[in-house]
């Protein structure tokens, strides 16, 4: 089978590989087997094991549907009566935190910094020291919507000596950039196989501690289907999920798996830097500024401004690239016009350099200026 590859510049479903693809192709099978039931017990340790975690200690919970999924699951299901979230808000997918906060009733605080800024942590202390009834302390590790990277282990240490569980949504690194739950101070983290594992979408997952799931067995149940402890419970108890699972996808998941393996975690997050470095120098050299201070990216996404040229149309170079086999994907920030290109997926330097020379085509079709204008 000759499948087309596509160069994804977007931040997930990224590129992945024939053999992940091919891999959901399998007899049909009811998911209630022992067979089914097995693969899922393996890729439920090895999910822990990305992150150094101890499968004694931490727990995979496997859940169908998107990574926003394990958002709405940690926040409803890990608040006990009395207490209170803290949600620390540089960006867009921490800001859905706190919709999501908003859409349940949960008692929290948004600790907003701006977009392009880093939490200023003395006035997370601070807010921490004045609430004692916050219970979570909830934050984004790399902020997809601008590609910032929020200091996750420093954060953890503040939540835990004042006695809160730290939640840090690390949809947009697990598995690329090198994670170590415990000496990161996470008590949960979370993520889908379409991104880092460069797996296909529709199943997702929460990773946490055993001790606090638990405990959660006694708090407010605010979601029937999203709710973790019951989740868990279910896994724990017949090896399933509480209902249907991705079965295609599961089996695609274990192939990303074996092949994260293979590639070896340090070689993967080597890779994923050269992309990352690709596509700074392919900008560079056609002119273009992006928005976040270098030193504070994440390292798999960039956010591109857009340069002051009356010719620029986001949507008509965005479509001679799609025509092209290269998908380049929209900002998430307010106020100035930006793009994003992100260096998830099974791709490597060459894949950007035959980017930028389609990009370099489509600026030329609509008549933009290289290098790229900017006022000031
Ligand atoms: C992708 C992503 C999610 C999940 O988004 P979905 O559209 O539900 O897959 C959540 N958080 C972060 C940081 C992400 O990058």
């Amino acid at each position: 089978m000759d499948i087309k590859r596509n160069i994804l510049l977007n931040p997930g479903p990224a590129t992945t590989t024939d053999t992940v693809k091919l891999a959901q192709v399998v007899p049909d099978i009811c998911p209630r087997e022992k067979e089914f039931a097995s693969l899922m017990a393996g890729l439920r340790e090895d999910l822990v094991r990305v992150v150094h975690g101890d499968p004694a200690k931490y727990a995979a919970v496997l859940f169908c549907g998107s990574g926003t999924l394990c958002m709405d699951v940690c926040l409803s299901s890990l608040l006990p009566e009395g207490g209170k979230a803290l949600i620390l808000n540089n960006g867009s997918y921490s800001s859905r935190a706190a919709e999501i906060c908003r859409y349940y009733g949960l008692p929290h605080i948004e600790l907003k910094f701006p977009f392009d800024q880093r939490p200023d942590l003395d006035a997370v202390e601070r807010t921490l020291r004045e609430n004692p009834d916050i219970s979570l302390v909830y934050i984004t590790h790399n902020e997809t919507g601008t590609g910032l990277l929020n200091p996750i282990r420093e954060i953890g240490a503040l939540a835990h000596t004042y006695h809160a569980i730290f939640v840090a949504d690390t949809t947009s690194t697990y598995a690329m950039r090198p994670i170590d739950i415990e000496a990161d101070n996470i008590d949960f983290c979370m993520a889908s196989a379409q991104k880092g594992l460069m797996a296909i979408t529709g199943l997702s997952f929460v990773i946490g501690r055993r001790d606090i799931i638990e405990a959660s067995k006694d708090y407010p149940r605010r979601s029937y289907y999203c709710n973790l402890w019951r989740q868990y419970d279910c896994f724990e108890r017949t090896g399933e999920m509480a209902f249907t699972p991705p079965v295609q996808t599961t089996y695609a998941a274990i192939q990303a798996m074996k092949e994260y393996w293979q590639e070896g975690e340090q070689a993967k997050w080597a890779r994923h830097t050269r992309v990352f470095e690709a596509i700074h120098a392919g900008l560079k050299k056609l002119g273009f500024r992006d928005m976040i201070r270098r030193e504070w990216q994440a390292g798999l996404v960039v956010t591109v401004l857009y340069p002051d040229d009356p010719s620029w149309n986001f949507e008509k170079v965005h479509d001679y690239c799609y025509e092209r086999g290269f998908t380049i994907y929209p900002g998430k920030v307010g106020t100035a016009g930006t793009f994003r290109l992100c260096a998830l997926g099974a791709i490597d330097v060459p894949d950007i350099e035959a980017f930028f020379q389609v990009f370099r085509q489509a600026l030329d079709v609509c008549g933009v200026a290289v290098p790229a204008r900017y006022q000031d």
